[in-house]
């Protein structure tokens, strides 16, 4: 093949560059209709074409001179942009070499055109015209490819990145939120002990204090009360870091509804009655054993039950347990009394916040505990209340609680 002189594929450049328009046009069409390019429906004629006329004029340059060397440059530089774009309009790999095998295709067949055409076009000419233009195409695939891969590692680069730093942030910001949880499991333990000691020592007092002779009876009672509704707030305060800190296994048990609910009732009939409240319960007849932990289930309704005998001045309190769909139940507590405003909705539920005034006794601890052990039972709050108008709070809870780990089931 080296024996052909320089210009021996002149005639055939000077005629493929003639039809560059229409054979261009061709290799549209067949791009357009092969059902292994779909990416190329998406695009307009002239985004189809892109860098395809400058790479189909550097290879009539290549077979003009013979010589790939002097278009190298030019053509790895165009087959770059090639890559590059087809990978921004969204083409996959074997869409790109399709694409230029299609290309390929066009140029070879019109070569033998002209070979038939161009009686002096000899078979010799024709192999090297043939091997010129393989080779040039299949520097312009595995450039464009190339390109195209490196994009997409590019991009994916940046993927990871941004992923990497999400996850940073998300391990910082857990980070915080587990410390914010320690100290204030912290602090109210660390509260409730020194109380505890304090009052202690004040209940040791005050009985020192009955026991003499010279007492004031209005005096002790008022700190008798006082020291009451201490021990109270240190209880609560004491339950409520044992909740916030207990890092036990959750154990699960079967146990029926019905009977809890008989318990409940059971413990709150006096205060209620106390009141002169009426107490009322219902339990969904289809409802039974559960699993799920009965002493905190327990603690959550008491809770609940307590807050509305306390801010329910006539009238009556409800406790029902009722079916919520197939795999779950519902605790609801309903009350007659004060109601919450909506204002204060949000906020009852974090330690420590009361909505009632200073006159009804209470340490705002309550519903921040329904809240921690809801959580850990996987029951969902929902409540409605109205200023004057009464409560309703709801926990709907499984039927079975699944739990992750060892799930001891007692
Ligand atoms: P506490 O009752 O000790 O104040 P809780 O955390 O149990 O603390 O309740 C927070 C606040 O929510 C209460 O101070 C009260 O204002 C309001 N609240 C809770 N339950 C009821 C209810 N059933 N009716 C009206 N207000 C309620």
């Amino acid at each position: 093949m080296s024996q052909l002189t320089a210009g021996a594929l002149k005639g055939l450049a000077t005629a493929l560059r003639q039809q560059q328009k229409p054979l261009t046009e061709h290799w549209m069409q067949l791009v357009f209709g092969d059902a292994d390019v779909e990416h190329s429906d998406d695009l307009t004629y002239r985004q189809l074409a892109d860098h395809i006329p400058r790479i189909f004029d550097e290879i009539c340059l290549v077979l003009e001179s013979q010589d790939m060397d002097s278009q190298e440059h030019a053509i790895e530089q165009d087959a770059r942009q090639h890559g590059k774009w087809r990978w921004q309009q969204g083409y996959r790999i074997d869409e790109l070499v399709r694409e230029l095998d299609l290309l390929r295709q066009v140029l070879l067949a019109a070569i033998g055109d002209y070979a038939q055409n161009h009686p002096s076009f000899d078979r010799k000419r024709e192999e090297r015209a043939r091997l010129i233009t393989d080779q040039a195409l299949s520097f312009v695939t595995l450039t464009s490819i190339r390109e195209a891969v490196g994009e997409r590692d590019r991009k994916l680069d940046e993927y990871t990145r941004m992923l990497e730093r999400a996850n940073q942030e998300l391990t910082l910001r857990q980070r915080l939120i587990s410390d914010l949880y320690e100290t204030r499991m912290q602090v109210a333990r660390r509260v409730a002990h020194d109380l505890r000691n304090f009052l202690n020592v004040f209940a040791t007092a005050l009985q020192l204090i009955g026991r003499s002779q010279a007492k004031n009876d209005r005096a002790l009672a008022l700190a008798k009360r006082q020291v009451a509704d201490m021990a109270t707030l240190v209880d609560e305060m004491g339950e409520y870091s044992k909740v916030l800190g207990d890092d036990s296994i959750l154990t699960v048990e079967r146990f029926d509804l019905a009977e809890l609910f008989d318990e409940l009732t059971q413990l709150c009939q006096a205060s209620a009655a106390a009141k002169g409240l009426a107490l009322k319960g219902r339990v969904d007849p289809a409802l039974s054993m559960i699993t799920s932990n009965r002493l905190k289930m327990k603690q959550i309704a008491l809770n609940l039950l307590s807050n509305a005998i306390k801010y329910t001045a006539t009238g009556e309190v409800e406790l029902a347990m009722v079916t919520s769909g197939a795999k779950h139940w519902t605790l609801r507590v309903s009350d007659t009394g004060m109601g919450i405003s909506e204002e204060d909705r949000e906020r009852v539920f974090e330690e420590f916040e009361r909505a009632a005034s200073d006159e009804i006794p209470g340490t705002g601890l309550g519903l921040a505990i329904v809240k921690e052990l809801a959580r850990e039972l996987h029951g969902v709050i929902r409540f409605e209340s109205y200023k004057g108008r009464g409560s309703v709070f709801e926990v709907r809870f499984p039927l079975v609680l699944e739990i992750d780990g060892a799930a001891s089931v007692i």
